[in-house]
């Protein structure tokens, strides 16, 4: 199908964006990489009446250690990702999910932000940020906030980006000491959404102690989640086999998937239990 009629401008700066949101109202969008809203356009999913296109603006696209924290700018693409010798070096778990999101020609120009500002608990961003303890800078008229990913996803397609407002960085505290982390989704054909996803960030202290733990999921929830029990558990011990595999099972449980073509309940259930042993066994052995 063919999109509904829209406007189109292409603001340079996040001030000019901002302004003509608040002009164009509630039904104005922003257009980032393009590669969820524009099939949703085609689909009449969405039907925006003024599409904001951000990719004029400079200096959104950065990744940078700074002040202790990863910052990566919003306008960021997944091949960055995939190319920065930075995330190689230390952030594994990219590396893993760019490299299972749909294909490069999407890669090349879906965003970072995109991935998150479109709220769907398929995308696989979300649970690799979570799984970082990553947080969000929203702008907007009155400034600058900055937002929890588990305080960032409300609802379906809904996030705590107000109308008026951009997201603008990702904010991930550096890794430190022993780090490993590891992503891994279940996918029924190359290129596809996840039937499950996993991801599992692991941080040791020097006499081996676990003192940093992110395990989150990706679409059985409705929501991307954490899995906080499971969280704690990990927290403070060694991650022995036994803790790897009580976590894993608190996983399975603690997640809430829903029937659909990908599977019914027990089967991704199951595929969260194994992808969570794997994914934690692989995080410790990167950490060593
Ligand atoms: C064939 C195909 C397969 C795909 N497979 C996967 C996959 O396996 N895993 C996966 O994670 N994704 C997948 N995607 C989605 C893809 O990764 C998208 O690029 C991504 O979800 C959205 O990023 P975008 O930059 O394209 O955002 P856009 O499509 O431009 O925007 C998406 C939404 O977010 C809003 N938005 C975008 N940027 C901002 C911002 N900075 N501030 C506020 N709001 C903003 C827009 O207004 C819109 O509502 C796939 C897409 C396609 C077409």
């Amino acid at each position: 199908m063919i999109a509904e009629n829209f406007s189109y401008a292409a603001p340079s700066s996040i001030q000019e964006a901002i302004t003509m949101l608040h002009e164009y109202g509630e039904d104005a969008k922003i257009l980032a990489g393009g590669h969820s809203l524009i099939p949703m356009m085609k689909l009449r999913f969405a039907s925006p009446t003024h599409l904001i296109d951000i990719n004029n603006i400079p200096g959104l696209s950065y990744i940078r250690e700074e002040d202790g924290f990863l910052k990566i700018g919003a306008m960021t693409r997944e091949v960055d990702v995939e190319d920065s010798e930075l995330i190689k070096s230390k952030y594994h778990l990219f590396g893993d999910a760019t490299k299972l999101i749909a294909d490069p020609q999407v890669r090349n120009f879906g965003t970072l932000g995109g991935n998150l500002a479109h709220g769907d608990a398929a995308n696989d961003h979300p649970a690799v940020m979570m799984s970082l303890g990553a947080s969000v800078i929203i702008t907007g008229n009155e400034g600058s906030r900055e937002v929890s990913l588990d305080d960032f996803f409300h609802g379906f397609y809904t996030t705590a980006v107000e109308h008026g407002e951009i997201l603008t960085e990702i904010k991930i505290p550096v890794a430190k000491g022993r780090f490993g982390s590891a992503y891994h989704k279940a996918e029924r054909k190359v290129g596809d959404y996840a039937t499950a996803g996993v991801a599992a960030t692991l941080q040791f202290d020097e006499s081996g102690v676990c003192n940093r733990v992110g395990l989150g999921l990706t679409n059985v929830s409705p929501t991307p989640m954490r899995v906080s029990r499971a969280e704690e558990l990990l927290m403070g011990s060694r991650v022995s086999e036994q803790d790897i595999a009580a976590a894993a099972k608190m996983a399975a449980e603690d997640c809430s998937p829903s029937e659909d073509l990908r599977g019914n309940v027990d089967y991704k259930r199951h595929l969260v239990k194994v992808i969570t042993k794997r994914m934690l066994t692989k995080a410790l052995g990167r950490a060593k």
